[in-house]
């Protein structure tokens, strides 16, 4: 009766199968460069792929609307504490589906529409739902926007400061998907609470650095910290978000039932893996070889003459000023991924193009680094980048470098068992 429930997928439905060989065999063969990725364990996607994606447990830990949650209990019970050990915050709430709903929590919790936000520019490196005008944050907050000094490239605190004193916002939110540098969340809280507003810290992209110390942690300097769980932290595609103990309730409450129903169980057991895993040593192993393969490789593209925005990188990420080179973020992020380096465009600080063209490319290393990669091949790709983008329309030039990446990547193999399926299936 049941013998339906038990076929494979490449019965079931044989086309999904495909694209998902297909994008298997897509990571295992080029190299990811897009700074917000990374490869979970084989252990997160075996819990996000397990039967807890079946369960409705709409309420929190001891406190649900529906029977049978005493193993979901245990799953979120278990990624609450580890989050909480990992970041040392009084509160977490791990059921936010994405890092733009662990925000949108926060703003209700503690906003009403119309009330004034400060936030990061997008164009300097800020998130759209830190007050894009067609995000959720633009529509509904009174958005005011700070950025970078033209001539550091750097965050101007002094005009934030002023920003904040002249607009009173109700919060200041920080962090960033491109910013190279280091943030100065002390800072930034101390500006919130002089002039009365609440303090968000948005750590999507660093959390994996802050949960091992390799970027200073905004918990004891704001009210509020979110962060997604699949960048750095290399956890299963979601958010979290953290508060003071005064907050809790607000938080818990906005979270659920204000933006999300039932939670992604299934995704809480794979927080808590990702956790589990954040808290053994070879974490801050893994985290300090992501910024050192940054620097390394901030360094090989400036050794072939590209221009970084604000001259190089503390973290995980760097921004590279293509249009220095002649060339648009557009034309470099196409030519790269015929060589099978998949980074994205992104508009630079005071950048001249729109989005969809700008003149700066993204690059990261956390992928890459949870592949083994280390500062000798950090300096192979440098020099295959700068080969690219010296001759974007060199069809011959791309394809030759897209071999020396495949064989690269054979050396660093990945997903070998789900690859060695797939080839399996392929001759049933
Ligand atoms: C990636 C990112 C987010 C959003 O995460 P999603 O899971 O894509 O919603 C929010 N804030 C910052 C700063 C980010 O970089």
């Amino acid at each position: 009766m049941t013998d339906h429930l038990a076929r494979p997928l490449r019965k079931v439905d044989s086309e999904v199968a495909q694209a998902i060989n297909n994008e298997t065999l897509r990571l295992a063969s080029g190299l990811e460069m897009i700074a917000s990725e990374n490869y979970v364990s084989e252990a997160v996607l075996e819990a996000m792929g397990s039967v807890f994606t079946n369960k409705y447990a709409e309420g929190y830990p001891g406190r649900r609307y529906y029977g049978g949650c005493e193993f979901a209990d245990v799953v979120e019970r278990l990624a609450q504490e580890r989050a909480k050990n990992i970041f040392g915050c009084d509160h977490v709430n791990v059921q936010p589906h994405s890092g733009a709903q662990a925000n949108m929590g926060v703003f209700l919790a503690t906003l009403k529409p119309g009330d004034t936000i400060l936030g990061m520019d997008l164009s300097h490196g800020g998130h759209l739902t830190h007050g894009h005008p067609l995000n959720f944050s633009g529509k509904y907050f009174n958005v005011v926007s700070y950025g970078v000094h033209p001539d550091t490239e750097t965050i101007d605190y002094e005009a934030l400061e002023a920003l904040a004193h002249q607009h009173k916002p109700k919060m200041i939110i920080c962090g960033a998907s491109a910013y190279p540098r280091q943030i100065d969340f002390e800072r930034i809280g101390k500006i919130a609470t002089d002039v009365g507003a609440f303090s968000l810290a948005d750590i999507a992209h660093i959390a994996g650095l802050v949960a091992v110390d390799l970027h200073p942690s905004p918990i004891p300097h704001v009210d509020f910290v979110t962060s997604t769980t699949h960048k750095t932290l290399r956890g299963p595609r979601a958010g979290i978000a953290m508060c003071k103990e005064q907050f809790a309730k607000d938080l818990d409450r906005a979270v659920f039932p204000g933006v999300q129903g039932g939670p992604l169980v299934h995704i809480i057991a794979a927080k808590a893996v990702c956790f589990y895993e954040a808290l053994q040593p070879d974490f801050k192993t893994y985290q300090s070889q992501v910024v050192k393969n940054a620097a390394e490789l901030a360094k090989s593209l400036k050794e072939h003459g590209f221009r970084l925005v604000s001259g190089g990188t503390d973290n995980h990420l760097m921004l590279v000023d293509v249009s220095a080179k002649g060339t648009t973020g557009k034309v470099a992020e196409k030519a790269l991924e015929k060589a099978a380096i998949t980074v994205n465009k992104n508009t630079i600080p005071f950048d001249k193009n729109p989005p969809l063209v700008a003149s700066g490319v993204r690059i990261g290393t956390p992928a890459l680094t949870t592949r083994g990669m280390t500062e000798t091949e950090m300096q192979i790709i440098g020099g295959w980048i700068a080969e690219v983008l010296s001759a974007p329309e060199d069809e011959a030039l791309h394809k030759r470098i897209r071999q020396e990446v495949e064989l690269l990547c054979h050396r660093f193999p990945l997903y070998a068992t789900r690859l060695s399926q797939y080839e399996k299936a392929q001759t049933i």
